[in-house]
């Protein structure tokens, strides 16, 4: 093995990509600012992304840009723990959810899932958890906020189950509820780690350490909840599922840890595990089979485009996953979409708060590339003549529909192109109703800013203003079935069927008793809410 090899593989071994996926206010900035302190990325937990952007108006683009501040280029966050190299891949929530969110968790090997410990499973938790499902990656649950009353812990686990579909495994139990939190059990160690309020979790807390059999465990949690612990854990041992690293691999188990990332406690010894049991990026699939991550030819995808990240320039952002070999500053690389060589010459890397040019990058980093409009989601890039291509990334479900026109006739070529663009860069799903003699374009968006976004951005860019008109539909399914034909479909009369921007049929509803409607009726046919392209 040469040097090179050798180094490639020590980077690749020790770097961690993961996203953090939860529902708004579960604690995923909070604990994102804590696990950054951990690495000494920040010393005192500031601010990760400014909180304006929860509240902001929607109405001008640029303005949506200042106002996101940091939120936008704290896209990715890199840091170093315990040499190890770490990659947060940021899900935007709140306004901010859109296809991005779930195209994102297509780039990351892993996920830690927050939930709040009063709320439980919330929609968009349910959604991204989906995808990581589909992706088979390793799921870890950071159970938030136990310094305040919450569920049961086995009512929260059995959510896990009931809910999610998928098997649990808590890695330390909590003691004690809200004003009684008294700390939790590690599993593992055998050991007990005392919360105690610290400095408010503005710097690392320290956490004092018992054995569950200690004398003077009683005495400091109370006789009651010294037995309820220990009858907690017998019913754990007895009933619950057991770990099995295997399976935590493959998705199908998902490590648990009760803690509180606003009071810091249990963060660290969530991270050290977390770190020990993910797993550094493998081997990914493409049109030439798995891709080594250790092999030295240099490829990697497209998973996001971000438009207008500086105001000054009308440049565009294209964040590339790194799936194998070493990126080097200058670079020449083949587009493989496109079948032309680039230079990669000022890519950027997201060290916690800055955005830097980067020199060097290995697998599981992300780096920006300018974009002078030359990309699409899902390229690929490579640099031998291997032609190397990832599979597409899917179509995610849009949520939001409208119709939408240019006011001004002469303005159809620019308003097509605007369209293609936007659609192109992941901002919009383009749909039409076939066989429609006046052609009609409908409009699907993950999140409704995006709405505000398109139209914003054709007037900007293109030149052109738009009418949109609002849709009632709610829901989309790709169809699939064997020798299935659209005019054979049998709809409810409040469902419509277009085609999308790739020819395939897809149905849009107003409710989910549409959708079971049209699957009883079509019993051969199945509705797919993600639609894999490229496959
Ligand atoms: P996000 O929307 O998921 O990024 O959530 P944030 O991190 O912004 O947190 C939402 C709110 O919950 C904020 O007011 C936090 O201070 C609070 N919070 C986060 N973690 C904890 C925790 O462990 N305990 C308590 N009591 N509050 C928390």
């Amino acid at each position: 093995m040469n040097t090179k090899n050798s180094n490639l593989i020590k980077e690749v071994d020790r770097r961690r990509t993961f996203a953090i996926i939860s529902h708004p206010d579960a604690g995923k900035t909070t604990l994102t600012e804590k696990l950054l302190l951990f690495g000494g990325a920040i010393r005192l937990a500031g601010s990760v992304k400014s909180r304006r952007a929860q509240n902001h108006a929607v109405s001008d683009w640029m303005e949506i840009e200042k106002q996101r501040g940091i939120s936008v280029t704290s896209s990715v966050l890199q840091f170093e723990y315990n040499n190890c190299c770490i990659n947060i891949l940021d899900t935007p929530g709140h306004q901010d959810f859109s296809e991005d969110t779930f195209r994102t968790l297509m780039a990351a090997d892993s996920a830690v899932m927050v939930i709040d410990c009063a709320k439980g499973i919330e929609a968009q938790t349910k959604k991204l958890f989906h995808v990581c499902k589909m992706r088979g990656i390793p799921i870890f649950t950071f159970i938030n906020k136990m310094d305040r009353m919450g569920k049961d812990p086995f009512e929260l686990i059995e959510e896990l189950e009931q809910v999610l579909d998928i098997k649990s495994y808590p890695m330390n139990w909590p003691i004690g509820n809200g004003r009684d939190f008294k700390g939790v059990y590690d599993r593992e160690k055998n050991l007990i780690n005392l919360f105690g309020e610290g400095n408010h979790g503005q710097s690392k807390t320290r956490t004092e350490k018992l054995n569950i059999e200690d004398s003077s465990l009683s005495s400091l949690l109370g006789d009651e909840l010294h037995s309820q612990l220990k009858e907690d854990i017998e019913l754990l041992d007895v009933a619950g599922d057991s770990f099995d690293l295997d399976e935590v691999l493959k998705g199908n188990l998902t490590p648990v840890f009760f803690g509180s990332a606003l009071t810091n406690f249990g963060v660290e010894p969530f991270l050290e595990s977390f770190l020990e049991l993910t797993t550094p990026p493998t081997p990914r699939d493409s049109n030439l089979g798995m891709v080594d991550p250790k092999k030295e030819n240099f490829t990697g995808f497209i998973f996001k485009i971000q438009a207008n990240m500086n105001p000054t320039h009308r440049d565009r952002i294209a964040f590339l996953r790194i799936c194998s070999g070493e990126f080097k500053k200058g670079m020449s690389v083949n587009h493989v979409q496109e079948n032309k060589k680039i230079r990669l010459s000022q890519p950027q890397q997201f060290l916690s708060q800055e955005r830097v040019v980067v020199e060097t990058a290995y697998p599981g980093d992300i780096i920006g590339i300018h974009d002078p409009g030359i990309f699409k989601i899902g390229d690929s890039l490579c640099e031998d003549n291997s032609k190397i291509q990832y599979h597409g990334i899917p179509l995610f479900a849009p949520e939001h529909f409208c119709k939408v026109f240019t006011k001004n006739a002469l303005k159809r070529k620019q308003f097509i192109k605007g369209i293609n663009q936007l659609s192109e860069e992941g901002t919009i799903q383009v749909y039409k109703q076939p066989n429609i003699g006046v052609e009609e374009l409908i409009i699907g968006v993950v999140g409704a800013l995006q709405f505000e976004v398109l139209e914003y951005r054709l007037k900007n860019e293109y030149g052109v203003d738009i009418i949109m008109e609002s849709l009632p539909y709610q829901y989309i399914r790709w169809i699939n079935g064997e020798g299935f034909s659209p005019d054979s479909l049998n709809l409810t009369m409040d469902s419509l069927l277009v085609e999308d921007q790739d020819l395939n049929p897809v149905v849009l509803f107003i409710n989910e008793w549409s959708i079971s409607r049209v699957a009883e009726r079509n019993e051969s046919i199945s509705l797919k809410e993600i639609s894999l392209r490229n496959k």
